[in-house]
């Protein structure tokens, strides 16, 4: 009696086993037949029950799976009693799904396997979102390339080959020219655009067999596959540059855009893929530094300035920390009155084994590397003291010039820090001249007026640098709220034996007079340049011929003399 009340309990539970809706159920017996299975086996593989009872469940397996993944499961099922794991399955219909399927055997009362159960579920959701996982891990979203990680897979893979089979590899670094203003103008979606408009031209540059990966931003790479040829790669290169040449159409504007392409080549620049692609940046730097748009092959004497690069950074990290830096002025003459009213100060680097650097050889560098902020930061904070103390020193008012280069121009909180420092050191901001060239007035022109006139509400005198070998436009010019502009010294190199330049350097002070502006010509190193500055009535003079740039104190002895007074007046 009790015992059929077992029995019918264990029916019963049996039965509501089997009921499961989501997992599908088989039973099977010692002989491997089917016994029993359940509404959800059919669902999921699409046999009704009176099809498969009482056959071998082999007819589920897959080709998808080795034999050796049913041999292992066999046998662990003899040893163990059960097993489980992921499984590809046939349905009916014959398609292949993948499923996460548990055996184990029922016992009966003597501990002795009855019967396996064969419990599965239907895992192609959860695969399917494992494999776009793993797809989102390995591309990048808006261009639907291989992202770097991928990139470098195939690269090591690739590199395993070309090993075995002798053959060279070519890896391409590509980053775009003055994307950030693109995207600064036209707003990110219009820059996301133009970034899949690239993909594309790339994508039809190469092979299919070749790789090209959207790395960052504007960065992208190309990994060309063996066998190719120093001149194909060549080609190829030439042919990127081409099609990106064609104007990509943003909101109804040609945008013109342009790339730097670094090459290297495996094996001979090097043979794993952490050193070619670093190879080929430093390549792509090369080309960036040459003026941009163009491929450069990479070459041990790029590697070697790179080097010279990155130490040199180190070293002005270090100047930076041992206060190597010191400030020479160079005055500024007023060509009616022969009276110095301005100064330039002109950063130096006292190197302690090299001696005095000219700023030349670390201003790009530090510009590239943002170190240009901290320097930048020293030098006003440098100028507007010694201003400060000449001022305390009882010398008459002098106004004190400090470049600023592109990238301080551009900082965030650029007209705060200034005032900061004027605050700081005591110094009227009536004595302080900023000197911008004009490409930093021309790269962001909305946001440079807005900074430009902030600073002018402030007090502060605005001088445009370098003026004539930039864009030269004066019309631009009409824009900016600027006081001064400063005649590049090439024309002033030139005044006296070329036409042109003499030409120009008068147009530039008419005109620059109509736009109420005050213009010094920088270097002027001669009696004769001086004088024709003098007749076409420019405002002030710099240069050798009234003095070099000068240390602090020799400046305070040259400024008391005076005898620069009868520089103009002299006939
Ligand atoms: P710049 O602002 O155009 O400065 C004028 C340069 O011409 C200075 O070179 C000066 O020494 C040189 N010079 C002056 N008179 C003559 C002359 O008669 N003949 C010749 N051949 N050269 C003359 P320096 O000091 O080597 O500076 C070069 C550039 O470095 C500067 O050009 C400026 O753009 C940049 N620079 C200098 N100091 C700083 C600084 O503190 N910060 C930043 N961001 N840039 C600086
Ligand atoms: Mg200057
Ligand atoms: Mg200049």
């Amino acid at each position: 009696m009790r015992e059929s009340k077992d029995t019918k309990k264990k029916e019963r539970l049996a039965a509501s086993v089997m009921q499961h809706k989501l997992k599908g159920i088989m039973i099977i017996d010692l002989g491997g037949q089917i016994l029993m299975v359940n509404d959800a086996f059919s669902k999921i593989t699409g046999y009704p029950s009176h099809e498969v009872i009482g056959k071998d469940p082999t007819f589920l397996y897959s080709e998808r799976e080795g034999s050796d993944l049913y041999k292992i499961m066999l046998e662990t099922l003899y040893r163990c009693g059960k097993w489980q794991g992921e499984v590809w399955s046939r349905r009916k219909n014959g398609t292949v799904y993948p499923e996460w399927l548990s055996i184990s055997g029922i016992l009966d009362e003597e501990k002795q396997i009855t019967h396996y159960v064969a419990i599965f579920s239907d895992i192609t959701e959860r695969k399917l979102s494992e494999e776009r996982l793993v797809y989102l891990a390995h591309h990048d979203i808006l261009t639907d390339l291989p992202n770097q990680r991928l990139m470098t897979e195939r690269l090591t893979q690739a590199i395993k080959q070309a090993e075995r089979k002798e053959k060279q590899l070519a890896f391409l670094s590509i980053d775009l020219d003055r994307f950030k203003q693109v995207n600064e103008a036209f707003g990110r979606p219009l820059g996301d655009e133009l970034i899949i408009t690239v993909a594309n031209r790339l994508k039809s540059a190469v092979r299919d067999c070749d790789t090209i990966s959207h790395l960052s931003g504007d960065v992208f790479a190309i990994l060309l596959g063996e066998s190719d040829e120093i001149e194909h790669t060549a080609t190829i290169a030439q042919k990127i540059l081409h099609l990106l040449s064609k104007p990509i159409h943003l909101d109804g504007h040609p945008i013109i855009i342009s790339a730097s392409i670094g090459i290297s080549l495996y094996p001979s620049d090097g043979t794993d893929s952490r050193t070619l692609i670093g190879h080929a940046d430093q390549a792509m730097s090369r080309v960036k530094n040459q003026g941009c748009n163009g491929y450069q092959f990479y070459s041990e004497e790029i590697g070697v300035r790179s080097l010279e690069r990155i130490e040199l950074k180190m070293a002005i990290r270090r100047a930076l920390e041992r206060n190597e830096f010191e400030l020479y002025y160079q005055p500024k003459l007023d060509l009616k009155t022969g009276e110095i009213t301005c100064l330039e100060s002109l950063i130096r680097w006292r190197h302690p084994e090299k001696g005095l650097i000219l700023p030349a050889a670390f201003i790009p560098m530090a510009e590239e590397t943002n170190l240009i902020i901290p320097i930048g930061e020293w030098g006003l904070r440098a100028a507007c003291e010694q201003a400060r103390k000449w001022q305390d020193k009882g010398l008459p008012p002098l106004r004190i010039g400090v470049n600023f280069s592109p990238r301080q121009f551009q900082q965030e909180n650029l007209v705060e820090s200034v005032l900061s420092v004027l605050e700081e050191t005591g110094l009227n901001a009536s004595s302080l001249e900023l000197e911008i060239t004009e490409s930093i007035a021309m790269d962001q022109v909305d946001k440079g007026i807005k900074t430009m006139n902030q600073l002018n509400q402030n007090g502060i005198t605005l001088a445009i640098d370098d003026f004539g070998i930039g864009y030269s436009s004066l019309g631009y010019l009409r824009q900016f709220p600027i006081q001064t502009l400063k005649v590049d010294q090439s024309f002033i190199k030139n005044l006296t034996t070329n036409k042109d330049d003499a030409a120009i350097t008068a147009a530039i002070i008419s005109m620059a007079h109509n736009l109420n502006l005050e213009v010094i010509a920088e270097g002027v190193e001669t009696k004769s340049e001086l004088g024709f500055l003098q007749e076409h009535e420019c405002d002030g003079v710099q240069g050798y011929y009234l003095s070099r740039p000068l240390p602090a104190n020799l400046f305070e002895d040259f400024f008391q003399t005076g005898n620069y007074r009868a520089l103009v007046t002299e006939e």
